[in-house]
């Protein structure tokens, strides 16, 4: 600790889900997709391998950012790329919240405030309603900017188009940022809004709904000028953010619309049945447009431990906040009847 610079004394890291290594879990704990990439990435991927590796990749990963516009009928010009939309956060973070107050929920997605930290920007938190949801009334005519995800981490409540443009137009000298990562599981995305609004930055990823957490693949959709703050500061940083093979898989990834819509439909399915399983069961869930469900316990910790001890992995956030609650990702069909079958066991001890 004698190197440390007074900054990294003060750091709080992000602490991510565990990561098991052994065979037979059933892995509910982080969100990823249950679903294999799709053949189409592999082959990608595969073409890949050979001598050009031996140079570097492109530091603007053009090709992914094209596909990307035209998936979204957009332009390039309006996609920042990065790795893992944790890093296009950070650069956020960097490029555009430092000289003022920030403004995100209570009960989010807890890599906002380790990145206050990081970057020394004052944050001010906005309660959840009791019903857990973001309240309007309260992000309007702020004094500082404002970042939430939509749907929102950990609850999965999702948010009106009407009221994310509500937010924009009363907040006209405020950068709004909506964290898109779970938005492919049933919410409506702001990008129709994107050249209406300046102040307004999404966030989306790869990792959810395309089945590549293990590339690392984020973006920003903005206006050019955020586009452009959001370049400097990459290229303040790392110039080569995306190797060779994330930008190909990601490149098929988006081609592959097919597979995109497949996997998605069946993951709100098997979240649906999940929550009417639960129901039966006397178990409530908060209504989720995301790719986990946040379930309300009695004996939250104990049933996480008991999930643990057979296998099964799920999320439980020492918070005093939500202490009674646990986030279950969702997964295969069998997955989540295996998840059922064990509620089963545990609540008859
Ligand atoms: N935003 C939210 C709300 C998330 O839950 C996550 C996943 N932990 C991320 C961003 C980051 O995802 P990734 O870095 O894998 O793109």
């Amino acid at each position: 600790m004698k190197f440390w610079s007074n900054i990294t004394k003060t750091l709080t890291p992000y602490v991510p889900g565990e990561q098991l290594n052994e065979s037979g879990i059933i892995k509910l704990n982080t969100n990823e997709n249950p679903f294999p990439p799709s053949p189409k990435v592999i082959e990608g991927i595969k073409k890949c391998l050979g001598p050009s590796l031996k140079k570097y990749p492109d530091p603007q990963s053009s090709e992914l950012r094209n596909n990307i516009a035209d998936f979204y009928d957009i332009e390039k010009k309006n996609i920042f790329i990065g790795n893992g939309s944790d890093e296009v956060l950070a650069h956020i973070f960097m490029a555009f919240f430092k000289d003022k107050k920030l403004y995100f929920p209570n009960i989010t997605y807890s890599f906002y405030p380790v990145y206050c930290g990081l970057y020394e920007i004052t944050s001010k938190v906005i309660p959840l309603n009791e019903k857990f949801e973001i309240e309007k009334k309260q992000y309007l005519d702020l004094d500082g900017n404002i970042i939430f995800p939509n749907p929102n981490a950990p609850t999965g409540i999702g948010l009106e188009l009407e009221v994310i443009e509500e937010i924009l137009i009363s907040n006209p000298d405020n950068l709004v940022v909506v964290d898109e990562a779970y938005i492919d599981f049933g919410g409506r995305t702001a990008v129709e809004l994107i050249g209406k609004y300046k102040n307004l930055l999404i966030v989306q990823t790869f990792s959810k709904s395309r089945s590549l957490a293990g590339m690392r693949i984020g973006f920003a959709i903005g206006d050019t000028e955020l586009i452009e703050g959001l370049i400097r500061v990459k290229d303040s940083f790392n110039s080569y953010p995306l190797d060779r093979l994330a930008q190909a898989a990601g490149k098929a990834g988006i081609e592959d619309k097919n597979y995109f819509d497949y996997t998605r439909k069946e993951i709100i399915k098997n979240r649906e049945w999940l929550v009417s399983q639960l129901k039966i069961r006397g178990i409530e869930a908060l209504p989720s447009m995301a790719n986990f469900i946040f379930v309300k316990l009695d004996n939250a910790e104990n049933t996480y431990k008991e999930l643990k001890s057979r296998k099964i992995l799920v999320r439980y956030f020492k918070n005093p906040l939500i202490d009674n609650y646990l986030r279950i990702s969702i997964g295969t069909m069998k997955e989540m009847e295996i998840l059922i079958k064990n509620i089963d066991e545990i609540m008859e001890v």
